[in-house]
């Protein structure tokens, strides 16, 4: 029992580190705990009478089955991955396949076979909804293009935040305003705290913030809710042409790859709302800059603590932050 588990852990933890979208991790995730809607689990939830395959019409549609076993899924593997053709079978889960397969492939190839499998699973779905099977030449090279195509993206990522991690403020171009947030965690009165300041190209302050928000569970909830905080501010108070920055790498990067991004987190309607106000404006970048070049935003998180419920500053120096505010012209 204990052996076992400690496999599934493993499985786990190898699942969350490889290098492939969230949505698929996340639909790797599912088939390995058995919850995809497959026929069978259907059948077992009184939605449906049925659990046949819907495209070979010969066995109960198991998530082993829809993704491995069936004829239609085999075809697709037979072109895909050498080495699982001489696969053996007679698994009985898709955990029990995913773990032998990690033990047998480098890890390129197990993102390959997941990205594999979801593409499987997709097209299970389309064809139950009137769509036709697909050439399984075409769906093998599809998933592999699926890999190429999210593995450059992601270099792309990287070469762009090392750029644009500065260490100290900068001001932004003439044509818009930088807008910096930053959150604070008040344990000792349950609270958090959002500081927001949005500058001008001589480092003018437009307009600032600082709010006192609800308790949050951890730092990324706090600095979603400021990023939030930060974004309904920009449009009540008119700024649409905007740079933004913070310093927390998880939402900054959740708003660079917005287009591609699927998050599956607890912070899923947060983040919704964020890229919500974020699409609604002209925004011109968003980047992860280093504490110390985000530090008038920090400030007046941290003096949020003492603030009733908010304080809007226009177009003067909100005076919690003249020190910040003075380095930063430094
Ligand atoms: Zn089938």
């Amino acid at each position: 029992m204990s052996s076992q588990s400690g496999v599934q852990s493993s499985v786990w933890t190898k699942l969350w580190k490889l290098h492939i979208p969230n949505k698929i991790k996340v639909f790797g995730w599912r088939a390995f705990h058995n919850i995809l809607p497959t026929r069978e689990n259907l059948v077992q939830k009184h939605v449906i009478g049925d659990d046949t395959c819907g495209l070979c019409t010969r066995k109960k549609e198991t998530a082993l089955h829809a993704l491995w076993e069936c004829g239609v899924a085999q075809g697709v593997w037979a072109e895909s991955i050498r080495k699982l053709q001489k696969g053996s079978g007679g698994q009985s889960d898709v955990l029990q396949l995913a773990t032998e397969l990690l033990d047998k492939l480098k890890q390129e190839e197990f993102e390959l076979f997941l990205v594999q499998a979801w593409v499987l699973w997709n097209q299970r779905n389309s064809v139950t909804h009137g769509g036709s099977i697909q050439d399984p030449t075409r769906l093998a090279s599809r998933a592999g293009e699926l890999l190429e195509e999210f593995k450059d993206a992601q270099q792309l990522l990287a070469v762009q935040s090392t750029v644009m991690r500065s260490a100290t403020w900068t001001a932004p171009p003439g044509n818009c305003f930088k807008l910096n947030f930053d959150a604070a965690i008040f344990k000792d009165i349950n609270a958090s705290g959002f500081g927001v300041v949005i500058r001008n190209e001589l480092g003018e302050v437009m307009a600032a913030l600082a709010a006192k928000g609800p308790p949050v569970f951890d730092s990324e909830e706090a600095e979603v809710l400021a990023c939030r905080k930060a974004l309904e501010f920009a449009v009540d108070s008119g700024f649409t042409e905007l740079i933004l920055e913070g310093d927390s790498v998880t939402v900054t990067e959740t708003l660079e790859a917005s287009r591609t991004r699927c998050n599956m987190s607890r912070l899923d309607h947060l983040y919704g709302d964020v890229l919500c106000l974020w699409s609604g404006l002209h925004a011109v970048s968003v980047s992860c800059v280093s504490k110390s070049a985000n530090s008038v935003a920090h400030s007046l998180a941290r003096y949020a603590k003492g603030v009733e419920d908010e304080i809007v500053w226009l177009e003067e120096s909100p005076p919690p932050a003249l020190e910040a505010l003075y380095f930063d012209t430094l």
